[in-house]
């Protein structure tokens, strides 16, 4: 993972200590000695993440903090307060100023590239996010994100000892809810309900190999996807670092301190809630690409990809293909007289009558404007007749509700074609299925023509 970290100090020894470190694991390190060149090293060099010392003269690490959350245009970038162990105060004050964890230091290794990695995972979902929105939307989607950030979480504890549960649900009481799972069987089993977005593992839980648990959930479909937080002995450093090498997210010392339970907690939360939300985002855009907006039926593009496929299959299989083309009647004339709204509605009924009345297996298309494509697989020119038969007169049968009260009776005409040998291209079957729609048309519409070669 390559990012560009902000470390700041106002002591030079520890600016060169943190920056050493981040440049030898290939981070892009940029330093700032006091608050002021920080906020100018924050809209200057655009950092992934901020790494800050709170104790400085002039502009302290905390307003330096709260500036940047204050800050539209950088309250995205994550910051991690450095604070001397000895002000455990710090902690408290770093997350009232919008601080996404801490470090103490001295400053451990482990640590440091935990934390940093984290965060700077969780600021690139942000860019993502955030790049596939721009101007108002983008401050809407910065609202809601932070709307959701408050919203509680399922929360998973997985110990089978008698306290910690208990001691995580008191300290996130009113915040997040927290459920124990006593045994691995018993974690899995907490997949089946509402999604867990959290799993916080004991690492040390008597007669369970805890780091079994975690390759678990990180090898399983279902559960792959959510974060997993250890609680680890400051002695257990070796399990701690296979821990993290099977995938775990985080970690917590004990003893568990609130605050950085607080920030780790939230941080994973996030995390979480941004990949499913940029999940969710990418299959409506390629959803988007395939489908056309008005009906929901698939588009030309789908189509033309997908009918090179089906021919393929059915050739291969020494099968049939038909499809019809149908085209509403004077449908200009819905337009001109009840207006384009009532037009598109009528389009989004036919649609919807084309959908309940087609196979699954079969494909409805809108090609164009008031033009449909049906593909129907496996079916011969007469089978496919009588499904255009029907189509016709699943049509014709019944008025069309085109706005509040007005009913239209609406006709359409079809052309039906078959794949005639293993030479046929997709165009050929559609040029031939509107040649015949043409002759329908020609012959009086409200009716179904089949291609005669
Ligand atoms: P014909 O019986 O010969 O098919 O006559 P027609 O009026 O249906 O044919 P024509 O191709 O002349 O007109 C199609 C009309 O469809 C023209 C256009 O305004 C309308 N149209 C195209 N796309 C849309 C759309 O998305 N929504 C609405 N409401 N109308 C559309
Ligand atoms: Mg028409
Ligand atoms: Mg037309």
């Amino acid at each position: 993972m390559t990012a560009r970290v902000l470390v700041v100090d106002d002591v030079l020894a520890n600016v060169r200590l943190l920056e050493a470190k981040l440049s030898a694991e290939y981070f892009d390190v940029v330093t700032a000695m006091n608050g002021v060149d920080a906020l100018d090293a924050v809209s200057r060099t655009k950092p992934d993440i901020v790494l800050l010392d709170v104790m400085m003269p002039g502009l302290d690490g905390i307003e330096v903090c709260r500036r940047i959350k204050a800050n539209p245009a950088t309250q995205h970038v994550p910051v991690i307060m450095v604070t001397a162990l000895d002000q455990p105060e710090d902690r408290v004050r770093g997350l009232e100023a919008g601080a996404d964890d801490f470090l103490t230091k001295p400053v451990n290794d482990v640590a440091l590239f935990c934390r940093v990695k984290s965060l700077v995972r969780l600021k690139m979902l942000t860019d993502e996010l955030r790049s596939r929105t721009s101007g108002d939307p983008l401050r809407i989607l910065q609202s809601e994100l932070a709307e959701a950030d408050k919203a509680p979480a399922n929360i998973l504890v997985v110990d089978n000892g008698a306290t910690l549960g208990e001691r995580i649900r008191n300290a996130l009481a009113g915040l997040h809810k927290v459920s124990v799972a006593q045994t691995p069987q018993e974690a899995l089993e907490a997949f089946g309900g509402p999604p867990v977005e959290l799993v916080i593992v004991n690492l040390d839980m008597e007669g369970v190999d805890a780091l079994r648990v975690c390759s678990q959930l990180k090898s399983v479909e279902q559960t792959r996807q959510t974060p997993i937080l250890i609680i680890v002995d400051p002695e257990d450093r070796p399990r701690l670092l296979r821990a993290l090498d099977l995938g775990v997210n985080d970690y917590l010392m004990r003893p568990v301190d609130r605050q950085e339970l607080l920030a780790r907690v939230s941080t994973q939360i996030r995390r979480y809630r941004y990949t499913e939300r940029l999940r969710t985002s990418v299959r409506a855009s390629m959803e988007m690409a395939i489908t056309d907006a008005l009906t929901g039926l698939y588009n030309r593009r789908y189509l033309e990809t997908h009918l090179a496929e089906v021919i393929t299959h059915a050739v291969n299989r020494g099968r049939l293909v038909s499809v019809l083309t149908l085209d509403v009647d004077f449908f200009k004339s819905v337009n001109d007289t009840y207006g384009h709204d009532a037009g598109d509605r009528v389009l989004q009924e036919l649609a919807g009558r084309l959908r309940a009345i087609i196979r699954n297996s079969d494909l409805a298309c809108r090609t164009g404007g008031e033009e449909f494509v049906v593909v129907l697989p496996g079916t011969d020119l007469h089978t496919a007749e009588r499904v255009g038969e029907r189509v016709r007169k699943m049509v014709a049968a019944k008025p069309f509700l085109a706005a509040p009260g007005c009913h239209l009776s609406v006709t359409i005409s079809l052309g039906v074609a078959s794949l005639l040998n293993v030479d046929d291209t997709p165009e050929d079957l559609l040029k031939r299925a509107d040649r015949a729609l043409y002759r329908a048309k020609r012959e009086g519409r409200n009716r179904v023509s089949l291609s005669a070669a």
